[in-house]
Protein backbone atom coordinates (compact mmCIF):
# COMPACT_ATOMS: atom_id res chain seq x y z
CA UNK A 1 0.00 0.00 0.00
CA UNK A 2 1.99 3.45 -1.23
CA UNK A 3 -1.25 5.33 -2.09
CA UNK A 4 -3.71 7.30 -0.59
CA UNK A 5 -6.81 5.57 -0.28
CA UNK A 6 -9.80 5.46 1.89
CA UNK A 7 -10.75 3.50 4.78
CA UNK A 8 -13.56 3.30 5.54
CA UNK A 9 -15.06 1.35 8.91
CA UNK A 10 -16.31 -2.24 8.98
CA UNK A 11 -19.49 -2.67 10.22
CA UNK A 12 -21.92 -6.05 9.87
CA UNK A 13 -19.51 -8.03 8.04
CA UNK A 14 -18.30 -5.14 5.85
CA UNK A 15 -17.36 -1.61 5.34
CA UNK A 16 -19.45 0.94 5.11
CA UNK A 17 -19.01 3.97 3.08
CA UNK A 18 -20.03 6.95 5.08
CA UNK A 19 -19.02 9.60 2.14
CA UNK A 20 -19.77 12.25 2.43
CA UNK A 21 -18.19 12.49 5.92
CA UNK A 22 -15.20 14.37 7.78
CA UNK A 23 -11.78 12.15 7.18
CA UNK A 24 -8.18 12.53 8.94
CA UNK A 25 -5.17 11.52 7.30
CA UNK A 26 -3.25 8.43 8.55
CA UNK A 27 0.90 8.91 7.27
CA UNK A 28 3.94 7.01 6.98
CA UNK A 29 6.03 8.43 9.90
CA UNK A 30 9.03 7.81 7.81
CA UNK A 31 8.64 9.99 4.61
CA UNK A 32 5.09 11.62 5.64
CA UNK A 33 3.67 10.44 3.14
CA UNK A 34 -0.10 9.98 3.15
CA UNK A 35 -1.28 6.43 3.27
CA UNK A 36 -4.72 6.97 3.42
CA UNK A 37 -7.63 9.06 4.24
CA UNK A 38 -9.78 7.89 7.16
CA UNK A 39 -13.58 8.73 7.75
CA UNK A 40 -13.54 10.04 10.93
CA UNK A 41 -16.75 7.70 12.91
CA UNK A 42 -19.16 10.23 15.60
CA UNK A 43 -21.13 8.59 17.81
CA UNK A 44 -24.38 7.54 15.13
CA UNK A 45 -21.70 5.37 13.61
CA UNK A 46 -20.14 4.00 16.70
CA UNK A 47 -23.63 3.24 17.73
CA UNK A 48 -24.21 1.00 14.89
CA UNK A 49 -21.24 -0.51 15.43
CA UNK A 50 -22.39 -1.59 18.19
CA UNK A 51 -25.99 -2.38 17.26
CA UNK A 52 -24.10 -4.78 14.80
CA UNK A 53 -22.36 -6.46 17.57
CA UNK A 54 -25.05 -6.26 19.91
CA UNK A 55 -26.95 -8.33 17.32
CA UNK A 56 -24.43 -10.75 16.51
CA UNK A 57 -23.42 -11.58 20.36
CA UNK A 58 -26.27 -14.37 21.02
CA UNK A 59 -25.53 -16.23 17.75
CA UNK A 60 -22.07 -16.14 17.97
CA UNK A 61 -21.91 -16.98 21.81
CA UNK A 62 -24.83 -20.20 20.90
CA UNK A 63 -22.14 -21.95 18.39
CA UNK A 64 -20.07 -24.81 20.00
CA UNK A 65 -16.75 -24.05 21.72
CA UNK A 66 -15.47 -26.27 18.97
CA UNK A 67 -17.24 -24.67 16.35
CA UNK A 68 -15.82 -20.93 17.45
CA UNK A 69 -12.42 -22.75 18.07
CA UNK A 70 -12.46 -23.64 14.66
CA UNK A 71 -13.06 -20.16 13.15
CA UNK A 72 -10.98 -18.84 15.16
CA UNK A 73 -7.84 -20.99 14.24
CA UNK A 74 -9.00 -20.31 10.20
CA UNK A 75 -8.05 -16.85 11.35
CA UNK A 76 -4.48 -17.65 12.82
CA UNK A 77 -3.82 -19.40 9.57
CA UNK A 78 -4.91 -16.59 7.40
CA UNK A 79 -2.34 -14.11 9.72
CA UNK A 80 0.04 -16.30 9.45
CA UNK A 81 -0.15 -17.27 5.81
CA UNK A 82 -0.76 -13.01 5.22
CA UNK A 83 2.92 -12.60 7.90
CA UNK A 84 4.79 -10.54 5.18
CA UNK A 85 2.02 -7.98 3.57
CA UNK A 86 0.64 -7.45 7.14
CA UNK A 87 4.18 -6.90 8.19
CA UNK A 88 4.63 -4.34 5.15
CA UNK A 89 1.83 -2.32 6.04
CA UNK A 90 2.10 -2.18 9.79
CA UNK A 91 5.89 -0.70 9.12
CA UNK A 92 4.68 1.99 6.43
CA UNK A 93 1.88 2.99 9.26
CA UNK A 94 3.93 2.52 12.29
CA UNK A 95 7.37 3.38 11.38
CA UNK A 96 8.77 0.50 13.16
CA UNK A 97 11.45 -1.76 11.22
CA UNK A 98 10.43 -4.73 8.52
CA UNK A 99 12.83 -6.98 10.19
CA UNK A 100 10.64 -6.50 13.84
CA UNK A 101 7.33 -6.55 12.06
CA UNK A 102 8.18 -9.47 10.24
CA UNK A 103 8.92 -11.16 12.98
CA UNK A 104 6.90 -10.09 15.96
CA UNK A 105 3.62 -8.72 15.07
CA UNK A 106 1.75 -10.68 12.93
CA UNK A 107 2.66 -13.77 14.80
CA UNK A 108 1.95 -12.61 18.02
CA UNK A 109 -1.50 -11.47 16.74
CA UNK A 110 -1.81 -15.08 14.86
CA UNK A 111 -0.73 -17.04 17.76
CA UNK A 112 -3.08 -14.94 20.20
CA UNK A 113 -5.74 -16.75 18.02
CA UNK A 114 -4.45 -20.37 17.85
CA UNK A 115 -4.17 -20.16 21.53
CA UNK A 116 -7.66 -18.73 22.19
CA UNK A 117 -9.23 -20.63 19.76
CA UNK A 118 -8.07 -23.64 22.29
CA UNK A 119 -9.78 -21.69 25.48
CA UNK A 120 -13.24 -21.41 22.73
CA UNK A 121 -12.92 -25.34 22.88
CA UNK A 122 -12.22 -26.15 26.48
CA UNK A 123 -14.09 -23.24 28.30
CA UNK A 124 -15.86 -25.02 31.17
CA UNK A 125 -17.66 -24.73 34.38
CA UNK A 126 -17.28 -26.15 37.93
CA UNK A 127 -19.49 -28.45 39.85
CA UNK A 128 -19.57 -27.79 42.86
CA UNK A 129 -20.30 -30.67 46.05
CA UNK A 130 -22.96 -29.68 48.23
CA UNK A 131 -25.01 -31.87 50.72
CA UNK A 132 -28.30 -32.22 49.40
CA UNK A 133 -28.31 -29.73 46.08
CA UNK A 134 -26.36 -29.72 42.92
CA UNK A 135 -24.32 -26.70 42.54
CA UNK A 136 -22.91 -25.57 39.19
CA UNK A 137 -21.00 -22.20 37.68
CA UNK A 138 -20.91 -21.80 34.23
CA UNK A 139 -18.85 -19.13 32.15
CA UNK A 140 -20.88 -16.69 30.70
CA UNK A 141 -20.06 -13.86 27.61
CA UNK A 142 -20.09 -9.96 28.53
CA UNK A 143 -21.82 -9.13 25.57
CA UNK A 144 -20.32 -6.71 23.52
CA UNK A 145 -16.91 -5.69 24.71
CA UNK A 146 -15.09 -2.58 23.30
CA UNK A 147 -10.96 -2.90 22.12
CA UNK A 148 -9.30 0.49 22.40
CA UNK A 149 -5.60 0.25 20.60
CA UNK A 150 -2.25 2.37 21.14
CA UNK A 151 -0.40 2.99 18.08
CA UNK A 152 2.80 0.99 19.25
CA UNK A 153 1.57 -2.40 17.76
CA UNK A 154 -1.86 -2.22 16.14
CA UNK A 155 -2.16 -5.24 14.88
CA UNK A 156 -0.93 -7.23 18.09
CA UNK A 157 -3.39 -5.34 20.34
CA UNK A 158 -6.70 -5.44 18.17
CA UNK A 159 -5.79 -9.07 18.03
CA UNK A 160 -4.88 -9.45 21.64
CA UNK A 161 -8.22 -7.85 22.39
CA UNK A 162 -10.13 -9.64 19.96
CA UNK A 163 -9.01 -13.30 20.26
CA UNK A 164 -10.11 -14.19 24.11
CA UNK A 165 -13.09 -11.71 23.40
CA UNK A 166 -14.24 -13.67 20.36
CA UNK A 167 -13.54 -17.48 22.34
CA UNK A 168 -15.77 -16.59 25.27
CA UNK A 169 -18.40 -15.71 22.75
CA UNK A 170 -18.31 -11.92 22.99
CA UNK A 171 -18.62 -9.57 20.10
CA UNK A 172 -16.00 -6.70 19.27
CA UNK A 173 -15.94 -3.06 18.49
CA UNK A 174 -12.48 -1.90 17.95
CA UNK A 175 -11.16 1.49 17.67
CA UNK A 176 -7.81 1.82 16.49
CA UNK A 177 -5.44 4.47 17.36
CA UNK A 178 -6.15 7.47 15.02
CA UNK A 179 -2.23 7.42 14.02
CA UNK A 180 -1.91 3.59 12.97
CA UNK A 181 -6.22 2.79 11.43
CA UNK A 182 -4.79 0.45 8.59
CA UNK A 183 -3.92 -3.11 9.71
CA UNK A 184 -7.30 -3.36 12.23
CA UNK A 185 -9.58 -3.38 8.90
CA UNK A 186 -7.39 -6.32 7.07
CA UNK A 187 -8.07 -7.82 10.21
CA UNK A 188 -11.95 -7.18 10.32
CA UNK A 189 -12.10 -8.74 6.32
CA UNK A 190 -9.94 -12.26 7.68
CA UNK A 191 -12.01 -12.76 10.13
CA UNK A 192 -15.11 -12.62 8.41
CA UNK A 193 -13.41 -14.58 5.43
CA UNK A 194 -12.52 -17.39 8.31
CA UNK A 195 -16.55 -17.91 8.28
CA UNK A 196 -16.90 -15.62 11.73
CA UNK A 197 -20.81 -13.63 11.27
CA UNK A 198 -20.81 -10.44 10.63
CA UNK A 199 -20.93 -8.31 12.84
CA UNK A 200 -18.77 -9.94 15.37
CA UNK A 201 -15.53 -8.35 14.99
CA UNK A 202 -16.82 -4.47 13.90
CA UNK A 203 -14.13 -1.48 13.17
CA UNK A 204 -14.71 2.29 13.92
CA UNK A 205 -11.90 4.87 13.18
CA UNK A 206 -11.68 8.17 15.05
CA UNK A 207 -9.57 10.28 18.03
CA UNK A 208 -10.71 10.05 21.83
CA UNK A 209 -14.30 11.50 20.65
CA UNK A 210 -14.81 8.34 18.95
CA UNK A 211 -13.34 6.40 21.96
CA UNK A 212 -15.59 7.98 24.66
CA UNK A 213 -18.89 7.53 22.63
CA UNK A 214 -17.68 3.35 23.02
CA UNK A 215 -17.11 3.65 26.64
CA UNK A 216 -20.20 5.89 27.17
CA UNK A 217 -22.49 3.36 25.43
CA UNK A 218 -24.87 1.56 27.38
CA UNK A 219 -24.73 -1.16 24.92
CA UNK A 220 -21.28 -2.27 25.28
CA UNK A 221 -20.37 -4.46 28.83
CA UNK A 222 -16.46 -4.20 28.31
CA UNK A 223 -14.35 -1.97 27.84
CA UNK A 224 -10.31 -2.72 27.30
CA UNK A 225 -8.08 0.25 26.78
CA UNK A 226 -4.75 0.28 25.63
CA UNK A 227 -3.06 3.28 26.44
CA UNK A 228 -1.40 5.94 28.61
CA UNK A 229 -2.14 5.96 32.06
CA UNK A 230 -3.92 9.24 31.43
CA UNK A 231 -6.31 7.76 29.27
CA UNK A 232 -6.65 4.94 31.76
CA UNK A 233 -8.27 7.10 34.54
CA UNK A 234 -10.38 8.99 31.97
CA UNK A 235 -12.07 5.60 30.38
CA UNK A 236 -12.37 3.96 34.31
CA UNK A 237 -14.18 7.28 35.06
CA UNK A 238 -16.58 7.34 31.80
CA UNK A 239 -17.31 3.65 32.20
CA UNK A 240 -18.76 4.21 35.81
CA UNK A 241 -22.00 5.17 35.03
CA UNK A 242 -22.91 1.95 33.24
CA UNK A 243 -20.69 -0.20 35.44
CA UNK A 244 -18.71 -1.79 32.74
CA UNK A 245 -15.96 -4.34 33.25
CA UNK A 246 -12.85 -2.67 32.59
CA UNK A 247 -9.32 -3.92 31.17
CA UNK A 248 -6.59 -1.32 31.75
CA UNK A 249 -3.52 -1.67 29.62
CA UNK A 250 -1.28 1.70 30.89
CA UNK A 251 2.12 3.13 30.47
CA UNK A 252 5.01 2.08 32.54
CA UNK A 253 8.42 3.87 34.13
CA UNK A 254 10.24 -0.44 34.45
CA UNK A 255 13.07 -0.91 36.28
CA UNK A 256 15.73 -3.65 35.12
CA UNK A 257 18.42 -4.36 37.38
CA UNK A 258 22.17 -5.51 36.36
CA UNK A 259 23.77 -7.43 39.77
CA UNK A 260 27.70 -7.83 39.67
CA UNK A 261 27.47 -11.28 38.84
CA UNK A 262 25.27 -10.75 35.33
CA UNK A 263 26.48 -12.32 31.84
CA UNK A 264 27.50 -8.62 30.99
CA UNK A 265 27.09 -9.08 27.48
CA UNK A 266 23.26 -10.61 27.95
CA UNK A 267 22.57 -7.31 30.18
CA UNK A 268 23.80 -5.08 27.64
CA UNK A 269 21.74 -7.10 25.32
CA UNK A 270 18.46 -6.96 27.39
CA UNK A 271 19.07 -3.38 28.21
CA UNK A 272 19.23 -2.61 24.47
CA UNK A 273 16.23 -4.60 23.94
CA UNK A 274 14.04 -2.91 26.42
CA UNK A 275 14.84 0.86 25.19
CA UNK A 276 15.66 0.51 21.36
CA UNK A 277 13.10 -2.26 20.20
CA UNK A 278 10.73 -0.29 18.14
CA UNK A 279 12.62 3.13 18.74
CA UNK A 280 11.86 2.94 22.34
CA UNK A 281 8.03 3.14 21.96
CA UNK A 282 7.10 -0.44 23.89
CA UNK A 283 4.71 0.58 27.03
CA UNK A 284 7.21 -2.59 29.02
CA UNK A 285 10.59 -1.10 28.72
CA UNK A 286 13.10 -1.15 31.65
CA UNK A 287 13.62 2.91 30.90
CA UNK A 288 15.52 2.44 34.35
CA UNK A 289 18.38 0.25 34.08
CA UNK A 290 20.05 0.00 37.34
CA UNK A 291 23.54 -1.09 37.47
CA UNK A 292 25.93 -2.43 40.34
CA UNK A 293 28.23 0.30 41.12
CA UNK A 294 31.57 -2.61 40.73
CA UNK A 295 29.98 -3.20 37.03
CA UNK A 296 29.05 0.04 36.37
CA UNK A 297 31.50 1.61 33.91
CA UNK A 298 32.43 -1.79 32.32
CA UNK A 299 28.46 -2.04 31.47
CA UNK A 300 28.46 1.44 30.36
CA UNK A 301 31.53 1.16 28.38
CA UNK A 302 29.92 -2.10 26.29
CA UNK A 303 26.36 -0.58 25.79
CA UNK A 304 27.38 2.31 24.07
CA UNK A 305 29.75 0.85 21.98
CA UNK A 306 26.98 -1.63 20.93
CA UNK A 307 24.46 1.73 20.96
CA UNK A 308 26.65 2.97 17.96
CA UNK A 309 26.06 0.80 15.90
CA UNK A 310 22.39 0.58 16.00
CA UNK A 311 21.40 1.25 12.12
CA UNK A 312 18.75 4.22 11.65
CA UNK A 313 16.91 4.34 8.10
CA UNK A 314 14.36 3.38 6.33
CA UNK A 315 11.30 1.23 8.16
CA UNK A 316 11.25 -1.03 5.02
CA UNK A 317 14.40 -1.90 4.94
CA UNK A 318 15.47 -5.24 6.20
CA UNK A 319 18.44 -3.55 7.59
CA UNK A 320 17.47 -1.01 9.65
CA UNK A 321 17.44 -1.11 13.33
CA UNK A 322 15.82 1.93 14.46
CA UNK A 323 13.38 3.53 12.61
CA UNK A 324 11.33 7.21 12.76
CA UNK A 325 9.12 7.75 16.13
CA UNK A 326 5.49 7.94 15.22
CA UNK A 327 5.38 11.26 14.14
CA UNK A 328 7.42 14.41 13.99
CA UNK A 329 5.51 15.79 17.00
CA UNK A 330 6.14 12.78 19.29
CA UNK A 331 9.66 12.83 18.03
CA UNK A 332 9.92 16.84 19.16
CA UNK A 333 8.61 15.86 22.43
CA UNK A 334 11.45 13.23 23.08
CA UNK A 335 13.76 15.13 21.97
CA UNK A 336 12.31 18.34 24.52
CA UNK A 337 12.83 15.08 27.11
CA UNK A 338 16.23 14.23 26.25
CA UNK A 339 17.36 18.32 26.46
CA UNK A 340 15.10 18.77 29.90
CA UNK A 341 17.48 15.65 31.13
CA UNK A 342 20.46 17.46 30.12
CA UNK A 343 19.24 20.75 31.68
CA UNK A 344 18.44 18.50 35.21
CA UNK A 345 22.43 17.37 35.18
CA UNK A 346 21.86 13.63 32.88
CA UNK A 347 25.08 13.24 30.87
CA UNK A 348 24.53 11.57 27.36
CA UNK A 349 27.18 8.66 26.67
CA UNK A 350 25.03 8.12 23.44
CA UNK A 351 22.93 9.58 21.51
CA UNK A 352 21.85 13.01 22.63
CA UNK A 353 18.63 15.36 20.90
CA UNK A 354 19.91 16.39 17.76
CA UNK A 355 18.19 15.39 14.77
CA UNK A 356 20.36 12.30 13.14
CA UNK A 357 21.36 12.03 9.47
CA UNK A 358 19.09 9.99 7.08
CA UNK A 359 18.87 10.35 3.66
CA UNK A 360 15.57 12.02 2.05
CA UNK A 361 12.65 11.11 1.50
CA UNK A 362 12.78 10.27 4.94
CA UNK A 363 11.67 12.72 7.29
CA UNK A 364 14.92 13.43 9.62
CA UNK A 365 12.81 15.38 12.20
CA UNK A 366 10.97 11.85 12.88
CA UNK A 367 14.08 10.47 13.84
CA UNK A 368 15.69 10.09 17.15
CA UNK A 369 19.07 8.96 18.20
CA UNK A 370 19.11 6.05 20.89
CA UNK A 371 20.25 7.78 23.62
CA UNK A 372 22.00 6.29 26.69
CA UNK A 373 21.92 8.95 30.02
CA UNK A 374 24.55 8.45 33.24
CA UNK A 375 24.90 10.23 35.83
CA UNK A 376 21.20 10.06 36.32
CA UNK A 377 19.23 10.60 39.39
CA UNK A 378 16.17 9.01 41.11
CA UNK A 379 14.19 12.55 41.40
CA UNK A 380 14.59 13.68 38.06
CA UNK A 381 11.85 13.65 35.15
CA UNK A 382 13.92 11.68 33.00
CA UNK A 383 13.73 8.86 35.80
CA UNK A 384 10.04 9.53 36.97
CA UNK A 385 7.99 9.97 33.59
CA UNK A 386 7.61 7.77 30.69
CA UNK A 387 8.96 9.55 27.32
CA UNK A 388 8.26 6.31 25.41
CA UNK A 389 11.25 7.26 22.80
CA UNK A 390 15.27 5.48 22.61
CA UNK A 391 15.63 6.84 25.61
CA UNK A 392 17.95 5.03 28.73
CA UNK A 393 18.93 6.15 31.82
CA UNK A 394 21.45 4.07 33.95
CA UNK A 395 21.39 4.24 37.53
CA UNK A 396 24.45 3.01 39.96
CA UNK A 397 23.31 0.80 43.20
CA UNK A 398 25.56 -0.67 45.74
CA UNK A 399 23.12 -3.70 47.12
CA UNK A 400 19.71 -5.95 46.93
CA UNK A 401 17.93 -4.01 49.33
CA UNK A 402 18.61 -0.56 48.21
CA UNK A 403 17.90 -1.18 44.31
CA UNK A 404 14.72 -2.92 45.34
CA UNK A 405 13.39 0.14 47.06
CA UNK A 406 14.51 2.28 44.36
CA UNK A 407 13.07 0.26 41.80
CA UNK A 408 9.59 -0.04 43.60
CA UNK A 409 9.61 3.84 44.05
CA UNK A 410 7.37 4.63 41.44
CA UNK A 411 3.68 4.90 40.83
CA UNK A 412 4.19 2.36 37.67
CA UNK A 413 3.90 -1.13 37.94
CA UNK A 414 3.88 -2.44 34.81
CA UNK A 415 7.15 -4.68 34.05
CA UNK A 416 10.95 -5.20 35.63
CA UNK A 417 14.06 -7.21 34.98
CA UNK A 418 16.96 -8.68 36.74
CA UNK A 419 19.71 -9.87 35.60
CA UNK A 420 21.91 -12.17 37.81
CA UNK A 421 23.93 -15.61 37.66
CA UNK A 422 22.54 -15.93 41.38
CA UNK A 423 18.99 -18.37 40.87
CA UNK A 424 18.16 -17.94 44.43
CA UNK A 425 18.66 -13.85 44.26
CA UNK A 426 17.15 -13.78 40.64
CA UNK A 427 13.49 -15.30 42.39
CA UNK A 428 13.50 -13.33 45.36
CA UNK A 429 13.95 -10.00 44.05
CA UNK A 430 11.78 -10.95 41.31
CA UNK A 431 9.60 -11.59 44.23
CA UNK A 432 10.18 -8.29 45.49
CA UNK A 433 9.70 -5.85 42.48
CA UNK A 434 5.99 -4.34 41.90
CA UNK A 435 5.53 -5.30 38.68
CA UNK A 436 2.89 -7.37 37.02
CA UNK A 437 5.73 -9.01 34.42
CA UNK A 438 9.22 -9.94 35.81
CA UNK A 439 12.02 -11.29 33.43
CA UNK A 440 15.03 -13.35 34.88
CA UNK A 441 17.79 -12.77 32.17
CA UNK A 442 15.99 -11.58 29.09
CA UNK A 443 13.46 -9.01 28.64
CA UNK A 444 10.26 -8.02 27.13
CA UNK A 445 9.25 -11.27 25.71
CA UNK A 446 5.34 -12.03 26.04
CA UNK A 447 4.41 -15.56 24.70
CA UNK A 448 0.81 -15.45 24.45
CA UNK A 449 0.50 -18.46 26.95
CA UNK A 450 1.52 -16.00 30.38
CA UNK A 451 -0.72 -13.01 31.51
CA UNK A 452 0.44 -9.92 30.60
CA UNK A 453 -0.58 -6.61 32.58
CA UNK A 454 0.60 -4.26 34.86
CA UNK A 455 0.08 -3.49 38.91
CA UNK A 456 -0.44 -0.26 40.68
CA UNK A 457 -1.21 2.37 37.83
CA UNK A 458 0.29 0.23 35.12
CA UNK A 459 -3.18 -1.13 35.12
CA UNK A 460 -6.20 -3.21 35.53
CA UNK A 461 -6.67 -6.72 34.41
CA UNK A 462 -4.63 -9.13 32.60
CA UNK A 463 -4.36 -9.94 28.77
CA UNK A 464 -2.96 -13.54 27.36
CA UNK A 465 -2.86 -16.64 29.51
CA UNK A 466 -6.08 -18.64 31.02
CA UNK A 467 -5.91 -15.13 33.16
CA UNK A 468 -7.36 -13.55 29.98
CA UNK A 469 -10.90 -15.39 30.56
CA UNK A 470 -11.75 -13.94 33.73
CA UNK A 471 -11.84 -10.77 32.11
CA UNK A 472 -13.87 -11.73 29.38
CA UNK A 473 -16.61 -14.04 31.20
CA UNK A 474 -18.41 -13.62 33.96
CA UNK A 475 -19.40 -16.62 36.02
CA UNK A 476 -23.37 -17.77 36.78
CA UNK A 477 -23.80 -19.95 39.63
CA UNK A 478 -26.49 -22.51 39.69
CA UNK A 479 -27.83 -24.36 42.76
CA UNK A 480 -30.67 -27.26 42.72
CA UNK A 481 -32.47 -28.75 45.41
CA UNK A 482 -31.84 -32.77 45.22
CA UNK A 483 -34.69 -33.45 47.20
CA UNK A 484 -37.84 -32.05 48.62
CA UNK A 485 -38.35 -28.55 49.68
CA UNK A 486 -38.59 -28.18 53.35
CA UNK A 487 -40.73 -25.28 54.48
CA UNK A 488 -39.50 -23.31 57.71
CA UNK A 489 -43.32 -22.12 58.40
CA UNK A 490 -44.92 -25.41 58.53
CA UNK A 491 -46.86 -26.38 61.82
CA UNK A 492 -44.83 -28.58 63.96
P1 LIG B 1 -3.38 7.19 24.35
O1 LIG B 1 -3.78 6.93 25.75
O2 LIG B 1 -3.19 8.58 23.93
O3 LIG B 1 -4.45 6.57 23.34
C1 LIG B 1 -4.85 5.22 23.40
C2 LIG B 1 -6.18 5.06 22.69
O4 LIG B 1 -7.22 5.67 23.47
C3 LIG B 1 -6.24 5.74 21.33
O5 LIG B 1 -7.03 4.95 20.48
C4 LIG B 1 -6.90 7.06 21.66
O6 LIG B 1 -7.48 7.70 20.54
C5 LIG B 1 -7.93 6.62 22.67
N1 LIG B 1 -8.38 7.65 23.60
C6 LIG B 1 -7.76 8.77 23.99
N2 LIG B 1 -8.50 9.42 24.93
C7 LIG B 1 -9.62 8.67 25.13
C8 LIG B 1 -10.76 8.80 25.99
N3 LIG B 1 -10.90 9.82 26.82
N4 LIG B 1 -11.71 7.84 25.93
C9 LIG B 1 -11.58 6.78 25.11
N5 LIG B 1 -10.53 6.60 24.27
C10 LIG B 1 -9.55 7.54 24.29
O7 LIG B 1 -2.08 6.30 24.13
P2 LIG B 1 -1.10 6.29 22.87
O8 LIG B 1 -1.87 5.84 21.66
O9 LIG B 1 -0.37 7.57 22.83
O10 LIG B 1 -0.10 5.09 23.23
C11 LIG B 1 1.01 5.25 24.06
C12 LIG B 1 0.70 4.85 25.48
O11 LIG B 1 0.16 3.53 25.51
C13 LIG B 1 1.94 4.81 26.36
O12 LIG B 1 1.67 5.37 27.61
C14 LIG B 1 2.22 3.34 26.50
O13 LIG B 1 2.93 3.02 27.66
C15 LIG B 1 0.84 2.77 26.50
N6 LIG B 1 0.86 1.36 26.10
C16 LIG B 1 0.58 0.39 27.04
C17 LIG B 1 0.67 -0.96 26.71
C18 LIG B 1 0.36 -2.03 27.71
O14 LIG B 1 0.06 -3.14 27.28
N7 LIG B 1 0.41 -1.79 29.00
C19 LIG B 1 1.11 -1.38 25.37
C20 LIG B 1 1.33 -0.28 24.46
C21 LIG B 1 1.23 1.04 24.84
P3 LIG B 1 -6.48 8.57 19.59
O15 LIG B 1 -5.61 7.64 18.91
O16 LIG B 1 -7.33 9.30 18.66
O17 LIG B 1 -5.75 9.51 20.52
Amino acid sequence: MTTAAVQRPFINGDFVDLAPVATFPTHNPATGEVLADVQYCDEAVVDRAVAAAAQAQPTWAQLSGTERARRLRRVADELFARNDELARVESLDTGRPIAETRLVDVASGAECFEYFASVAATLVGEAVPLPGMLAYTERRPLGVCAGIGAWNYPLQIACWKAAPALACGNTVVFKPAELTPLTASVLAEIIIDAGLPPGVFNVVHGDAECGQALVAHPDVAKVSLTGEVGTGRAVMAAAAPTLKHVTLELGGKSPLVVFDDAALDDAVTGAMLGNFYSQGEICSNGTRVFVHRSVHDRFVEQLVARTAKLRLGDPLDPATHVGPLISTAHAAGVRAAIDAAVAEGATPAAGGAAVPAVAPPLQAEAYVQPTVFVDCVDHSRLVREEIFGPVMAVLAFDDEDEVVARANATPYGLAAGVFTRDVSRAHRVAGRLDAGVCWINTYNVTPIEVPFGGVKQSGIGRENGPAAIEHYTERKTVLADLGSLEDPWADD
